[in-house]
């Protein structure tokens, strides 16, 4: 349930709900907004029968949650959640952060020439595989440790926030101390124990939506980082399976506004995963501009053909450079910026 206060509530009687809250065994999260505080009452509220809280000094209202995911929700927040990475980078506001890099860090050098040239189009932030999910136990796996410290070094001296994904919960620890924003595949949307495990850092996390989740089941994914304590969650959308073969997955841009609608945290756009393909990548990410994505995920390579991980959908430097110029003209028709 959602505690509404007056917007005359005083700090005093804000402390008192949140100590009567959790005497009730019961978890408040508090929620400052422009115009009102909002407590998220999380827990079996059965109690709540015998302690009214309507009754309380400063209650404007109670209202019951009904969507199954609760600090997720827009009721909980009205306002759009705007969470900081580092490095001075915000999401959730004006600025559309893209993300690039390759699928999979493979050496120092090939890092270091992708992230000039990705830093030098604009992107605020460099990704890169160490730990990665592949389909086939004989392809390519990451660098592990020793590719988190290649990213490190590289982000560092270039001035970018660094994304790298986490696939196992024994290794979050390592993870975290690497990098500025972890990454939750696809894969992994509903892998529960290492969902409470990032819930337990205050680390901003990129969760993207499952190939074959609804948009439900991520907004409960997200949840289960959000109880946790972690409110520093972005949701992305890369891509589902459906009938249509002729891209590797769907992108649901649907899910953008839907999402949007529903929960406070922001959203990006993976049109790399999505696409599958190089040449479908500046259309799709474009789309995710229009829509309104807060942020884009896109693979790119100095040398796709080369590449030891999802070459095909990965961009050259120069498209890259090509098509962050282009969603800078676009990103203002939509009232943002690049
Ligand atoms: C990735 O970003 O490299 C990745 C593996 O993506 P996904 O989990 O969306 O397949
Ligand atoms: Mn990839």
């Amino acid at each position: 349930m959602i505690i509404v206060l007056r917007p005359d509530a005083t700090e005093e009687q804000i402390n008192h709900i949140v100590d009567k809250v959790k005497k009730l065994g019961l978890n408040p999260y508090v929620s400052k907004g422009t115009e009102r505080t909002i407590i998220g009452v999380i827990g079996p509220e059965d109690v709540l029968r015998v302690t009214p809280l309507e009754v309380f000094p400063g209650v404007e209202k109670v209202i019951p949650v009904l969507a199954p995911y609760k600090l997720v929700s827009r009721e909980f927040k009205k306002e759009n959640s705007v969470i900081d990475l580092g490095h001075g980078v915000k999401i959730g506001g004006k600025k559309v952060v893209v993300m690039a890099g390759p699928c999979a860090i493979e050496s120092e050098g090939i890092l270091r020439a992708i992230g000039l040239s990705v830093k030098k189009a604009g992107a605020l932030v460099l990704r890169g595989g160490a730990f990665k999910p592949r389909t086939s136990p004989y392809s390519f796996q990451g660098l592990g440790e020793a590719g988190l410290k290649i990213l490190k070094k590289v982000g560092a001296e270039l001035g970018l926030v660094t994304v790298s994904e986490v696939m196992d919960t024994r290794d979050v620890e390592i993870v975290t101390n690497y990098v500025d924003v972890v990454q939750i595949g696809a894969r992994n949307m509903q892998n529960f124990n290492l969902l409470k495990e990032v819930g337990l850092t205050k680390k901003p996390v990129v969760l993207k939506r499952g190939p074959a989740a609804t948009v439900k089941e991520l907004l409960m994914s997200a949840e289960y980082i959000l109880s946790g304590g972690n409110f520093n969650v972005i949701l992305c959308e890369r891509g589902i399976r459906t009938f249509e073969d002729s891209t590797r997955n769907t992108l649901d841009i649907s899910a953008v506004p839907v999402i949007k609608q529903l929960s406070h945290l922001p959203v990006i756009v993976d049109p790399s995963h999505a696409a599958g393909k190089w040449g479908l990548v500046g259309p799709l990410a474009k789309a995710g501009v229009a829509i309104g994505a807060d942020g884009l995920l896109i693979e790119v390579h100095t040398s796709p053909e080369d590449a030891l991980s999802d070459g095909a959908q990965s961009l050259i430097p120069s498209n890259f450079a090509n098509l962050m110029y282009e969603l800078k003209g676009l990103a203002k028709s939509v009232e943002r910026e690049i």
